[in-house]
């Protein structure tokens, strides 16, 4: 197999951003992660109110929603410059040097938002959900620190997700209705998917423990497909989060704290299977394939 990151660079669907991970978006590629964000939001049967959340979030959203503890190694935060002018002065001796002037900066208390979901849960705090739930399509451009030359795995990247937060069943059934939409919608883009049970890559001491009881209670699930390797990468993941953010967020419904689960999309790798499969030439794409995601 060629190499797919190297292909697609050749072809001006990506270009390099300069690190591990790190890529800008061409035309192409742009116009087949918005027709995949569309055929999804064409699939929502709740006509669910949509947020956009900021890239940027505060860095409390990622202790109360148990990020730090998590996923610490994924974390990015964001640094500033709050010296005077003597200081800005060293500072810029200190880059121009080659030296370590990040040393010069301080905390901002300001984060990358690490997931998209993770938006919501904070603008529901201490609400009671209407009875079926409430539904909501939320999206954001998101940060994990884990640099790759694969190009599945990038540094930014969008997820698209679908979330329900309301009673333990409506979350449960919620995820499960779907995993099989979202299994026939990648089929019907020509992709060659299967739904595998999965787990978070817990950080540290615990991590054995709580990925092991995701697994045993079937806490998530991921749609993979093949994109630059020959192990699949999950394109899409289903995920029934229990009540860890309804607890976190005092969220309740009539009957008690609120539950709740996600259907996230993720855009990129969606993008880069149907690249994989298609090639890198979109006006040779299947015309069904294409007419589906409005190219
Ligand atoms: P993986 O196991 O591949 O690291 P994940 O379990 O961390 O994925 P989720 O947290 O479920 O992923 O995120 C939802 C979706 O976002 C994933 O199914 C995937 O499509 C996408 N995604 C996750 N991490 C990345 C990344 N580093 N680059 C591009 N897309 C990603
Ligand atoms: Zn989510
Ligand atoms: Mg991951």
């Amino acid at each position: 197999m060629s190499n797919l990151r190297d292909e697609l660079i050749e072809h001006g669907i990506l270009a390099d951003g300069g690190a591990p991970g790190l890529y800008h978006r061409g035309g192409a590629f742009e116009n087949v992660v918005s027709g995949i964000e569309a055929l999804f939001r064409s699939l929502d049967p709740y006509d669910s109110p949509r947020w956009v959340m900021s890239p940027v979030t505060t860095a409390q959203v990622l202790v109360d929603t148990d990020y730090v503890e998590s996923f610490p190694q994924l974390m990015g935060l964001l640094d500033g410059f709050h010296g005077d002018a003597r200081e800005a002065r060293t500072l810029a001796d200190t880059a121009h040097d080659g030296g370590e002037w990040w040393q010069q900066l301080d905390a901002t208390g300001l984060a990358l938002r690490p997931a998209a979901c993770h938006g919501l849960y904070p603008l529901l705090a201490g609400r009671q959900m209407p009875p079926g739930g409430g539904h909501y399509e939320i999206s954001a451009t998101c940060f994990r620190h884990e640099p790759s030359d694969n190009p599945a795995r990038m540094q930014t990247f969008r997820m698209q997700e679908f979330v329900v937060v309301g009673t333990p069943e409506e979350a449960r059934a919620f995820r499960d209705a779907w995993l099989e939409r979202a299994l026939d919608a990648h089929r019907s883009l020509g992709l060659v998917v299967e739904a595998e049970a999965a787990n978070d890559p817990f950080f540290g001491r615990a991590s054995q423990m709580m990925s092991q009881g995701q697994l045993e209670k079937e806490l998530k699930f991921e749609i993979v497909a093949p994109i630059a390797q020959e192990t699949p990468n999950a394109i899409s993941s289903a995920n029934y989060h229990e009540d860890h953010f309804g607890t976190s967020f005092a969220i309740t419904t009539s009957t008690g704290v609120a539950e709740s689960a996600c259907f996230a999309v993720g855009l990129e790798r969606s993008a880069l299977a149907l690249f994989r499969r298609h090639g890198v030439e979109v006006s040779s794409w299947p015309t069904d394939v294409a007419a589906r995601l409005g190219l």
